[in-house]
């Protein structure tokens, strides 16, 4: 029974990383041949996708019934806009990105894409309106090309390159040594984590959906790579409903509305200057990390300096 448990113990680990990461989830299924967790009704219908109006109401949901991880969450992204959800580490933000994607299903209350029900429609069509740009992208080992064209099979090497310039990543691919012909991921040519957002974008950008997660990474990028980051992120999710999970704050200042999370509720909403002005949590939280970033600087230039 041993010899059984680990291998099962193994899929279920692989299972749970793919699940974190959000990433070429169905094909990783097929791979592995595990069932998912949640499945279509009978009678799923495709989405009637119009412009990705997304709304979440009274939403309850836990990982562990012991544990209620969200507890009555509402709130609405009107199509073409942008909502950030802010909050302390462990606070659900990643949480509703993966409900919006639907691999869990709520324990209570509704997620809604143009007013019909996540659990009414076809898993495919939902998953087709939805590009998501996740905290680490997960690489196939290939060409760079073959990466960004994931985003829509039938593209050009035209459109990809364009792509790639749009996400701000099109000056990289030509540096290298077969250009976008280079053998990247884990057998091929290691990439950092911006270059590796920066192709989640580029394949983002080219699948073209409705609706846009950005799961905002968690690592520290330098300035120059984020503000590149940033405003390749910027073009794709004008006009397009995006909603930004952000773990730094400097992202979210654009927002036509900031969600901030806290124990399982909504602690506070508003734009940035609304929210600054109440002086409550978000207000802390932006002041503290406005002085480690200073701190941060002061001690580079002190380096810079010796
Ligand atoms: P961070 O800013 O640190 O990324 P977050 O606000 O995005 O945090 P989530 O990833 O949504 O937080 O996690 C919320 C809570 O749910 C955490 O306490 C986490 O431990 C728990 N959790 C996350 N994924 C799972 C899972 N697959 N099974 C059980 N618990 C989980």
């Amino acid at each position: 029974l041993l010899q059984l448990a680990q291998p099962l113990n193994f899929i279920g680990f692989v299972y749970r990383e793919i699940r974190q990461g959000l990433t070429d989830i169905e094909q990783m299924f097929e791979l592995l041949e595990v069932e998912a967790e949640v499945t279509d009704r009978p009678d799923a219908v495709p989405l009637a996708i119009r412009q990705g109006a997304i709304a979440f109401r009274d939403v309850h949901f836990a990982y562990d019934p012991e544990r209620p991880i969200l507890k009555g969450i509402s709130f609405e992204v009107p199509a073409g806009k942008t909502v950030a959800v802010v909050g302390p580490s462990g606070a659900g933000k990643s949480t509703l990105s993966r409900l919006l994607y639907r691999f869990y299903d709520i324990q209570s209350g509704a997620i809604t894409v143009d007013g019909q029900d996540i659990r009414d429609v076809t898993q495919k069509s939902l998953r087709a309106a939805i590009g998501m740009v996740p905290q680490d992208t997960v690489l196939f080992n290939d060409t760079i090309a073959y990466n960004i064209r994931y985003g829509r099979p039938g593209a050009t090497d035209e459109e990809v390159m364009a792509a790639a310039e749009i996400a701000q990543i099109g000056d990289f691919i030509r540096r290298l040594p077969d250009g976008p012909k280079t053998k990247v991921g884990e057998r091929g040519l290691k990439l950092s984590g911006g270059e590796k957002q920066r192709v989640a974008i580029a394949r983002t950008i080219l699948k073209a959906p409705p609706i846009l997660i950005l799961d905002e990474a968690t690592s520290a990028l330098d300035t120059t790579t984020e503000r590149e980051i940033q405003s390749a992120l910027d073009l794709v999710s004008k006009n397009r409903t995006t909603l930004v999970i952000a773990h730094r704050l400097s992202t979210v200042i654009n927002a036509d509305e900031i969600i901030v999370l806290k124990d399982g509720l909504i602690a506070e909403r508003g734009t940035h200057e609304g929210l600054l002005e109440q002086g409550g949590l978000y207000a802390s939280m932006w002041n503290r990390q406005r002085e480690a970033t200073q701190a941060e600087e002061q001690l580079k230039k002190v380096r810079e300096d010796d």
